[in-house]
C-alpha cells in the first residue's frame, strides 16, 4: 500500500533544476535483493531524454548499491526516487559496467546526494573516460536528446576492480568477471553471489541490438560463453528484459552466427555489401529487435575488419 501511494505521488522524476521531465519507470523486483528499472529499448532521443538502459539497485542490510544509473542527471534522480519507494537506506556504492555514457552519466547526481559514494569500474573504463570519452559521451547525449541532458555533470569512478576481483559490501558478496575486449574494451560483468545473479552490462542485450564499434565479436562471444558456463539463476542485461541463461544464449547466438557467416564469405573473397543479403536470412530471428536495421550493416562491416585482422594474429 505504501509503495502504491508513493508511486501515485511521484509519477514524474524531478531533475536537479526542479522540473519534472522524465517519467518515472517502475522498479521491478527480480530477485531477493535486486530491483531493475528496465528502460526503453530505443536509442537516445528528445522524448526518452536519453534514458535507454537498465539501471538497477541492490538493497543490502544497511545500504544500497546501484548498478549503471543511466545517461543523465534525470536518470540518476529517477534511480534515487525509485530507491526511496523501497527503502530509506543510503546509497554506498555504484558499479559502472563500461564506458558508454548511457550507463554511467547518472553517477554525479547520486554523488551529490551521497558525497562519500564509492564508484566502481574497470581500470580501462576510467582510463578511457579520462582520455576524453567522458566529455564525448556527455556531448553526444546532449546532441541526440536535443539538450534534454544538458545539466548532466561527470563523476568518475574512484575504485577500480577487474577480472577475478571480489568485493563484499554490507552483507552482499560480488565477483567481477571480465573477458578481453568484449563489448567496449572496458566491460565488467558483476555477479551477486547472494542472488545467483549477474549484471552483464552490454556484453548481453536482450531484444535489442547494441553498437559494437569499439568491441570484438570473438571476445564478446567468449564473454557470453563465460556467463553461460556460470549457470546462474538470473541475468540482468544492459538493455531489454531480465531473464534466465536463455537471454545470454540469444546474444551469443546472434554474435556467433553473424561472425561465422562473415568469416565464411570473407574467406570466399566477398566484400561486406556483397555478403549482407546472404547473411540476413540467417539472422531472421533478430530482425524485429530494435536497432537491427540500423546496426546490422555496421556489425557486418566491423566483423569483416575483425576477420581481416585475425589473419595476422
Ligand atoms: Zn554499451
Amino acid at each position: 500500500m505504501k509503495s502504491l501511494l508513493l508511486l501515485c505521488l511521484s509519477i514524474f522524476s524531478f531533475s536537479a533544476t526542479g522540473q519534472n521531465l522524465l517519467p518515472l519507470y517502475n522498479p521491478q523486483k527480480v530477485s531477493e535483493h535486486v530491483y531493475v528499472i528496465h528502460g526503453p529499448t530505443e536509442t537516445p532521443n528528445e522524448k526518452n531524454r536519453g534514458f535507454m538502459n537498465n539501471p538497477a539497485f541492490i538493497i543490502g542490510e544497511h545500504s544500497v548499491v546501484v548498478v549503471d544509473p543511466g545517461s543523465s542527471d534525470e536518470t540518476g534522480q529517477m534511480v534515487l526516487d525509485a530507491i526511496k519507494q523501497v527503502t530509506d537506506k543510503p546509497v554506498s556504492h555504484i558499479f559502472n559496467t563500461h564506458i558508454h555514457g548511457d550507463h554511467w552519466l547518472g553517477n554525479e547526481i547520486i554523488k551529490r546526494a551521497y558525497p562519500n559514494v564509492v564508484i566502481i569500474a574497470d581500470p580501462r573504463m576510467l582510463k578511457k573516460a579520462q582520455a576524453g570519452e567522458a566529455q564525448s559521451w556527455q556531448a553526444l547525449l546532449k546532441k541526440l536528446t536535443k539538450g534534454a541532458t544538458k545539466n548532466t555533470k561527470i563523476a568518475l569512478p574512484n575504485k577500480l576492480l577487474s577480472d577475478g576481483d571480489s568485493i563484499q559490501i554490507d552483507n552482499l558478496k560480488f565477483n567481477i568477471v571480465s573477458v578481453g575486449v568484449a563489448h567496449s574494451d572496458s566491460d565488467i560483468m558483476i555477479v551477486l553471489l547472494n542472488d545467483s545473479l549477474m549484471f552483464t552490462g552490454d556484453n548481453v542485450a536482450y531484444k535489442r541490438i547494441v553498437r559494437l564499434d569499439d568491441g570484438s565479436f570473438r571476445d564478446n562471444i567468449k564473454a557470453c560463453d563465460k556467463a553461460i558456463s556460470m549457470n546462474l539463476k538470473n541475468y540482468v542485461p544492459g538493455h531489454g528484459p531480465t531473464g534466465d541463461v536463455s537471454i545470454v544464449k540469444a546474444q551469443r547466438d546472434y554474435l556467433n552466427i553473424l561472425y561465422t557467416e562473415v568469416k565464411k564469405y570473407y574467406d570466399e573473397g566477398l566484400s561486406d555489401f556483397e555478403m549482407k543479403p546472404k547473411i540476413l536470412p540467417s539472422l531472421s530471428a533478430y530482425k524485429d529487435w530494435p536497432g537491427f536495421d540500423h546496426e546490422v550493416g555496421k556489425h557486418i562491416s566491423l566483423a569483416v575488419l575483425e576477420a581481416e585482422k585475425a589473419e595476422f594474429e
